[in-house]
């Protein structure tokens, strides 16, 4: 029996959520006495992960373009050779196209949106956001293979230093007949997924000129910027940034919505956020229902003093 983190990479380097998955299987490993291995694609560094509690990490070389079907297919392969049994996964888009089929090649259960540590793993009972964030669910894996997907900010990044094994296996090469065109992300943006922190926009900010409101209060956080959805379908922002239900979930520490009303669907996405905030103009908006912390003004004339006085604890 071994534990099997999959350890998502970005451009060669671990991403922080590859940092709790390990963690979180850590703790797993020590309370069953067992051993942490790792998969990664393409690690560039695979050495920096021997902070985070792994005895072995295989890192597979591939030059293929994301394939759920190929990299569930290669996954799969290294988790059975590894002599895997619970096979843990961040909450990552990829993540959620790669490892349903990971479940089906290795007839194993599949736990996502996974919350809390369980208390043991015979029986393995976990503990589940569900009902778009509104409850918890418990829900035990019964079959030989066992995958967890947990959400990302749930459990939190410890350090404990192993002496790490890095073995590398190369992927079968691409098609070379595939042509393959990559476009490449702003490197300076966070991204939403790995966010501590999101400052978000709704249409209460009137039109894309305005944003530089969010993005300001964004840089001075170090926060992801996102947005609500009518505002990406008129254009004043990527659909990168929609959250909600029908756009990317959030699991940041915490979240400001400036403008944005907090209709249900916006909450479904953003909910497992442990902290909300809302800038808005409206006290009947329902947004401050579901917030921490609500400020009723306008936002053109409270983001502006957030930011200043935001920068000048900064420089104290
Ligand atoms: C099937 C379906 C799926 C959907 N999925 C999503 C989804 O994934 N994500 C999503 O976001 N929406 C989604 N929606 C849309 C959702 O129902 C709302 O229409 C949308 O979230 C509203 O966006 P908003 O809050 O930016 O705009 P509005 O509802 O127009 O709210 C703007 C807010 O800004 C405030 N405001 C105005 N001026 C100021 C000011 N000067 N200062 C401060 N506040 C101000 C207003 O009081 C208001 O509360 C979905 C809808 C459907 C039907």
């Amino acid at each position: 029996m071994a534990i099997v983190v999959y350890l998502e990479t970005e451009d060669g380097n671990f991403k922080k959520s590859a940092l709790e998955v390990s963690s979180y299987g850590r703790k797993l490993a020590d309370e069953t006495k067992t051993n942490l291995y790792g998969i990664a694609f393409n690690s560039s560094d695979p050495d920096k992960i021997r902070k985070y509690g792994i005895d072995k990490l295989v890192n597979i070389k591939t030059d293929h373009v994301f394939d759920a079907r190929i990299f569930a297919d290669l996954l799969s392969k290294n988790f059975k050779e590894l002599g895997g049994t619970i096979f843990i996964t961040g909450s990552s888009a990829d993540s959620r196209f790669i490892f349903p089929v990971v479940s089906i090649l290795l007839d194993a259960s599949y736990a996502t949106n996974v919350v809390d540590f369980p208390s043991g793993i015979s029986p393995l009972v976990l503990k589940r956001s569900a009902f778009t964030n509104k409850g918890f669910v418990f829900t035990e894996l019964k079959t030989k293979y066992k995958i967890i997907g947990i959400l990302n900010n749930s459990y939190g990044i410890f350090e404990s230093e192993r002496k790490l094994e890095v073995k590398e296996y190369m992927a079968e090469s691409q098609d070379s007949n595939l042509q393959v065109e990559s476009i490449k992300e702003d490197e300076e943006k966070i991204s939403i997924a790995d966010a501590e922190i999101v400052v978000s926009g709704g249409r209460g900010l009137k039109g894309p000129e305005n944003w530089d409101l969010v993005e300001d209060l964004a840089k001075t956080l170090g926060a992801a910027t996102a947005c609500s959805k009518p505002v990406s379908d008129m254009g004043w922002r990527p659909h990168s940034e929609h959250v909600g239900q029908t756009g990317k979930p959030v699991a940041s520490n915490l979240y400001i919505a400036i403008g944005v009303s907090g209709a249900i669907q916006h909450l479904a996405g953003i909910n497992a956020s442990k902290c909300k905030v809302v800038i808005n103009n409206d006290p009947e908006a329902p947004f401050f229902k579901a917030a921490d912390y609500g400020v009723i003004g306008d936002a053109f004339e409270v983001v502006p003093k957030l930011i200043d006085g935001l920068k000048k604890f900064k420089s104290r």
